[in-house]
This record gives C-alpha cells, sequence and structure tokens, in this order.
C-alpha cells in the first residue's frame, strides 16, 4: 500500500520517492506521494517529477485500489529511480481551501434545516454542494452563508485524527459516511473544524479556517424532487 503522505500533511510541497513500476511510459507509481489522487469530490494535483535535471510533468493523479498513479507528460522514468516530487501549490492550495468552504457549509445546513449533502464536486472556478432537500428557500440559503462566513472569522482549528470503524459507526454525524465505505477500512479518518463539526473524510484541509477567505453563492438549482444544488466559490 502506498504511503500518502497527504493523509497528515497536506501542506506538503514537496517529497523524494523512489519509482516504483512504470506502465505504458507515462503511468508511475511510487514508494510514497504528496500528490492528492482524484477522488472524494477534490480534483487531483499536477506538478511536476524531477530525476537528475530532468523534468517530468504529472498531468493526472488517480487512485485505484490502494494504488495512486501519476501520468506523466514523457517517457523516460523506470523502476529504482530517484525522484523529487513537486505539487502544483496554488491549484492544490485553492482546492484545500474550497474543500474546508464546502465543510463549513454543510456543517451550517445541516444544523439549520437537518439538511444532508448527497454529492460534491470541488473545482477551481466553483465548487458544487448537493442536499437532500425538500423546500428552498433562497433567503434563507444568504442567511447561511453569512452564518458560515461569520464561522470562518472565529478561526477555528482544522485537524485531523483517526478513529476505529466501529467507533465511527456510533456517531450518528459520522455513521453516515462510515456505512458507505468498503468493509476493509478499519480505520476512519475525520477531518474536525473545533467543535463544531467533525466527517469522515479523504481530502486535504487548511489548517485554520481564516485561511478559507469568505465563500459566496453563485447560483441554486433544483435537481429533482428532495436535491437541491448549491454553487459557491471562494472571494477574492
Ligand atoms: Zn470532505
Amino acid at each position: 500500500m502506498v504511503k500518502a503522505l497527504y493523509l497528515d500533511d497536506s501542506y506538503m510541497k514537496e517529497f523524494s520517492a523512489v519509482v516504483e513500476s512504470v506502465k505504458d511510459d507515462k503511468y508511475v507509481v511510487l514508494s510514497e506521494t504528496a500528490f492528492y489522487p482524484n477522488s472524494g469530490g477534490q480534483p487531483y494535483d499536477t506538478g511536476k517529477f524531477i530525476k537528475d535535471s530532468e523534468e517530468f510533468n504529472v498531468v493526472f493523479v488517480g487512485k485505484f485500489g490502494d494504488v495512486i498513479s501519476h501520468e506523466v507528460d514523457k517517457p523516460g522514468l523506470k523502476p529504482g529511480d530517484k525522484v523529487k516530487g513537486i505539487v502544483n501549490w496554488d491549484r492544490r492550495y485553492r482546492l484545500m481551501r474550497s474543500h474546508t468552504a464546502a465543510h463549513v457549509l454543510s456543517a451550517i445546513f445541516h444544523k439549520e434545516i437537518g439538511a444532508l449533502i448527497t454529492g460534491n464536486q470541488l473545482d477551481l472556478e466553483k465548487s458544487r454542494i448537493d442536499f437532500n432537500l425538500e423546500n428552498f428557500d433562497r433567503d434563507k440559503i444568504d442567511e447561511y452563508v453569512l452564518k458560515s462566513n461569520e464561522l470562518i472569522d472565529k478561526d477555528l482549528p482544522v485537524t485531523v485524527s483517526y478513529m476505529p470503524r466501529e467507533e465511527a459507526l456510533q456517531k450518528p454525524e459520522l455513521a453516515k459516511l462510515a456505512k458507505g465505505l468498503p468493509e476493509a477500512i478499519k480505520t476512519i479518518r475525520i477531518i474536525s473544524i473545533g467543535d463544531f463539526d467533525s466527517q469522515a473524510d479523504g481530502g486535504t484541509h487548511v489548517k485554520s479556517l481564516k485561511e478559507v477567505g469568505h465563500l459566496e453563492i453563485i447560483k441554486c438549482e433544483n435537481k429533482g424532487k428532495n436535491n437541491r444544488r448549491v454553487y459557491f466559490k471562494l472571494e477574492e
């Protein structure tokens, strides 16, 4: 199983690793990686590998079972090569801010009206969250965004911890996600925002809320009877 360095240190921008395998001259698996793979609604990292003085651009990162595979833009790497990995930090940091913002917004929606998230997709320009919600009042949404931004101003710490699966299943707020994870996963990774919110999560987050900046709603859509889609972005 590959060591995913971003799980415990979301701020790692550079790392050293050994190439374990290369498929079709472009799909590279490393001994460990700080590159985040496309998963859980958070887009993949980009960046580069450096071997001696040669650079290989990382154009896509995917997760296949326990394996994290990096797609590079040219051939030349082989098993045993030592590489330095450099994550495109502007892209990643923006996605980290958006991901934490999505947790804040979902937590507020959940606390205020009991809405549950049914899906989410983060992106650089705009992100969306789907809520299971019958009624949809635009004024209320604006109020929840205001509350989200007030919470962000409190600058609560955002922390990573781990919990045995059985324990997570006992906690109502974590049980829904924990149940959805494969049985083989015995330890659940938890992202907590102070004592305001905890979610089972595999993504990368900022370490204090202020780094998010404020968020604003772009638009809201009805996607079927109980499905409401909210698009948001980070304020510049
Ligand atoms: Zn998340």
